[in-house]
This record gives C-alpha cells, structure tokens and sequence, in this order.
C-alpha cells in the first residue's frame, strides 16, 4: 500500500469516487444506493441515509470525505473502536485520526495539527467533544469537506440508545451551515427517522433507505423450556464450530452460560459492563480475530462490532424493543450467508421486562413508550405470521415478504387454535380473586387453580372453594402458560409489581364478554430444519 495522500487526482467526480471505490478500498462497485448517495453528498447535499447493519454505511461517508478537499469529520459514540477504525484506513493510505477522551493532551496536540495543516482526509471525534468550545474553535482552524452523523439515531429521545450529546449536534448546521451532512442509522422507524431528521434539523436532507431485509438471516422465536439445554442442543446439531453471540439480560446469566458453554466443549467467553475494560478488550478482540468462538453477552457488546462470518445470535431473554432485536439479530451474517437468529422466550420474560420498567426511575411518559416497545416486541412473538413479514412492516416497509420461507412460521406453519374460552377461564379466575377475594396472584397460581392442583398454597388460601378451581384441566400447564402470555402480548391481561401479579386491563373485557375471538399459537417445540430453508 502506497502511504500517498488518498484524494484522487481525477477532476470529474463521480469517476473520482468509483476510483478512490477501487483503487482505495479494493471494490469494484457500489453496492445498492452507496452511488447515488456518494454522488448526493460529493454535490454538497445532506443526507439521511437508513441502511441495516452491513449494509456498507461507511462507505457512504469516507468516499466524499476523499473527493471533496479538507476533512470529513465523523461523529461516532463509538469510542472504543475508533482506534480500531482509525487503523484499519490507515493501513488503506487515507489519512484518518481520531480525538477522544481516551487521549492525553500531547497525542490531541499532534491530532490538531494535522487537521488545521489540512493532513487529514477523515477526523473522527466523539459527539461530547464537539459540544466543547476548545474543539468547536479547532473545527474554525481548518477546512471541513463534511460531517458524518454515526449511529444517529442515539439522537431519538425514546429510542433505545439515547445520547443526550446527540442532541447538541443540531448547531452543526448553524455553525458551518455550508457543509454537507450526512447521518446514518441502522434503526429506522419511521418515527425515529422523522425524530433524526428534525432534531438534527436535516428538513432539507434527502432521504435515502435501503431495504431492511435481511434474506440470508432465519428468525426463529421459540418457547423457553430450559434453555440452557435449548441453546446446547442449538449450537450442537446446528451450529457446531461456529462463531456467535449469545445475548443475556443479566451480567450473572452471561457468566453462567458462558461457563456453561465451555464446559460442555463449546468455547465461550463473557462479555459485560462488569468486566474490567482490558478483560472486555480482550475478549473482544478474540472474539473478531478467532474462528468459532461464542461470546455470550449483556447488549453493551456489539454495536460497531464488524465480524462478518457470526453465524448465529441466539437471545435466552425477550429484547425490550423490537428496535433492538433487530439491531442485535443484525449482526448475525454480514457476509451474506445463511445465518440463525434464534430467541427463547416465555412468561417469565414478560414479567420480568414489566418489572424492570415498573421499577425504572423514568416518569409516566418513559414508562408507556417502554411498555409500547415491549408490545410490540411480544406481538412479533406471538405472531403466527411470517415473522420477516412482521419485522419489515415494523419498520414501515411493507415488502413483498408475506411469506419469506425462511422463518420459524413459515418453514413450520404454527398450528393455531380457538384460544378464546380458555382465555375466558384465565381472566375470570384473575377477577374473582380480585373481587371476591381481594387478592392478586402471579401466573403461577392462576394455572394451578385452573388445572384444579391442591397445592399447599391452594389449601392455604382456601382457592380450591372458588368456582374456577379445576375448571382447566382439559389443557396442560404449558398451554396455560401459553395462554397467559398470549393475553398479556395482546393486551387484554397485565402484571405488576415487584411479584408480577395478574391484573385485568381495559381490555380484558372484551375477551369475558365473548367480543374478541383469540386465535393462539399451539405450543410444539419442534425446530425447523435447515434443509427445508433451501440453498439460499
Ligand atoms: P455498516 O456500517 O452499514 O454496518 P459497513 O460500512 O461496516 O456496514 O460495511 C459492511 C461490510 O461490507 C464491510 O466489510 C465493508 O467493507 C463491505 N462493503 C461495503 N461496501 C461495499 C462494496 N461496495 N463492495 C464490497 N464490499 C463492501
Ligand atoms: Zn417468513
């Protein structure tokens, strides 16, 4: 690699831009809207562009940041892996740095220099260093081809990665009004888009969005039994030998698994914020480098990990939102072929997640935007639907997918049956041990009342005398727990405090008075075979 000065000498731009495409990062072409947004940005137009994860976002940026004179300056909350991108252009011959909070006065020095003498073709910084004044006169200093908006939907208040350092970027615009901004994100509602484009106040910005389908990824979502088991039996019959991530909720169930993994001869590493920073590093970086290794992980690992050959994300806990499944999903395949996203969920998932938000510190209103995320995460899991189907209509792209073959409904169509009586059976037990009796009780207790089970709480709270008792048996524990989270995936049950009692909602009367027919999802755990998922 020459160590040159990476513009390109061709005076026509777009030849300029397929040129540094080749001659710099080795591709023969763009691929998908990279061209047009290339050639939208090297022009001087703002851009909102919407790509999922792999899709080549950063391309979008670096090629006009080389074409146009001065530096692109990229924004990024991603800190830790600066130095990481910062290396990995170098070794391509463009000039790249970065400023943090991670470097000491005279390593800023040196950055600061390069920038105003016009050496760098790419700066990245971190979005609180720009709101300092020390930075903002710095930018003054030099000249400044465009601003790149990484991960920007950290700028949507009640998306789930919120930096309140996003919001500043706004003055971007009223301080450097003629250069050219280009944000990026792989979350794309259409709400969080319209939240981007007016908080950053990219009203003019063209709107460029890529497809959210992610053909080669098969989503699956099945009932959680015993899932360490569940996810052995995965890795083992499907996945022997390959690299992936296990995502937990809880620091503690990361390390158990990921020592549970190991035991059982699948090489694991643990990865959360409770790991001192040079474990996290570390294990990270054995993570992107080793061949077949599966960290099993809280959320904070992932975002800006770009490991292309992860052939599975496996979640033994619900996500919170369908924007983050999505996300995490998302960095399974990145090379394009096929690939697993594997979720176990089950009631104590959704009591858990209502706990967490009923506990949380947030007011009114962050609590009913959590729960309405959580809703609708649990109605893609109820679905019986195509579940590709599902995640693009999310994400307001209703495509062709009506049935994508490669999903866990698809390849094995759930059985559904009328759930409505049973549903009945459930609520009204809920509502005579509130009304008659004054008392709240967790799933648990409601099923075995219904199944007509003498246990010694049963006896205790004389619950065999009601008129529910035993009015279940015909179904087993297992549908009845189906039941449950049906009602509450829809709405029509709720659970509280710190228990996760059982109450009725709004809604609930509408099943006991036999106004709304429930069509649910028949438990089988069975797995859908690679084979029938065909070449693709
Ligand atoms: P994103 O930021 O959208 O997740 P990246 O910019 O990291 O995606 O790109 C994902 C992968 O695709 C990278 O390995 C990148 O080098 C590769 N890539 C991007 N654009 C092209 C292209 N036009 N041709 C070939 N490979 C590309
Ligand atoms: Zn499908």
């Amino acid at each position: 690699m020459t160590s040159a000065p990476a513009v390109p000498v061709n005076p026509d731009p777009a030849d300029s831009a397929t040129d540094a495409l080749n001659r710099i990062f080795g591709y023969p072409s763009f691929r998908g809207e990279q061209g047009d947004i290339v050639e939208h940005v090297i022009a001087g137009g703002d851009a909102l562009v919407l790509m999922p994860t792999g899709g080549g976002k950063s391309l979008c940026y670096q090629i006009p940041a080389l074409v146009r004179p001065g530096t692109g300056v990229v924004i990024s909350p991603l800190i830790a892996l600066m130095q990481d991108q910062v290396n990995a252009l170098r070794t391509l011959g463009v000039r790249a740095n970065f400023l943090n909070s991670s470097q000491d006065l005279d390593e800023r020095r040196i950055v600061e220099a390069e920038f105003v003498a016009g050496e760098l073709d790419l700066l990245y910084v971190a979005p609180e260093g720009l709101g300092t004044a020390g930075v903002q006169r710095l930018l003054d200093r030099g000249k400044i081809s465009l601003f790149a908006i990484d991960e920007a939907h950290c700028v949507a208040q009640w998306g789930h990665d919120f930096r309140p350092d996003y919001l500043n970027l706004s003055m971007l615009h009223e301080r450097w009004p003629d250069v050219p901004r280009i944000a990026l994100t792989a979350t794309a509602t259409p709400a969080t888009r319209d939240e981007i484009a007016t908080r950053l106040r990219l009203t003019e910005a063209r709107h460029f969005t890529a497809s959210f389908d992610r053909p080669n990824i098969q989503y699956r979502i099945v009932p959680k039994n015993s899932p360490s088991k569940q996810l052995l039996d995965l890795l083992r019959t499907e996945h022997a030998g390959h690299s992936g991530i296990v995502y937990c909720l809880s620091r503690a169930s990361v390390e158990k698994h990921a020592e549970f993994l190991s035991q059982n001869g699948i090489p694991a590493l643990p990865y959360h914020a409770g790991l001192d920073s040079r474990t996290r590093f570390q294990n990270q970086a054995r993570f992107l480098r080793e061949d077949g290794l599966v960290m099993v992980a809280t959320i904070a690992f992932g975002m800006g990990i770009d490991k292309p050959d992860v052939r599975f994300v496996a979640h033994l806990d619900l996500p919170k939102s369908v924007e983050g499944y999505y996300q995490e999903t998302g960095r399974a395949g990145r090379d394009g072929l096929p690939s697993t996203a594997w979720l176990a969920y089950g009631l104590q998932d959704v009591v858990q997640q209502r706990k967490l938000i009923d506990g949380s510190d947030g007011d009114v209103a962050f609590r009913r935007n959590a729960n309405r995320h959580l809703d609708a995460m649990l109605a893609l899991c109820e679905s019986v639907t195509c579940r590709r189907g599902q995640l693009l209509e999310y994400f307001g792209q209703t495509g062709n997918a009506e049935k994508c073959g490669n999903c866990d409904t698809c390849l094995t169509p759930p059985e559904s049956w009328d759930g409505t009586v049973p549903a009945q059976k459930l609520l009204s037990t809920v509502f005579r041990l509130q009304k008659e009796r004054g008392q709240k009780f967790g799933a648990g207790q409601s099923i075995d009342i219904l199944l007509g089970k003498r246990t010694e709480k049963v006896s205790q709270f004389r619950h065999d005398e009601l008129t529910v008792f035993g009015i279940g048996a015909d179904l087993r524990e297992a549908e009845w727990r189906g039941v449950v989270r049906q009602l509450l995936a829809g709405g029509f049950l709720a659970v509280e405090g710190e228990y996760g009692t059982l109450a009725l909602t709004e809604r609930s009367g509408e099943v006991l008075r036999g106004e709304r027919k429930l069509m649910m999802r028949r438990e089988v755990a069975t797995r859908p075979s690679r084979s029938s998922s065909g070449s693709s």
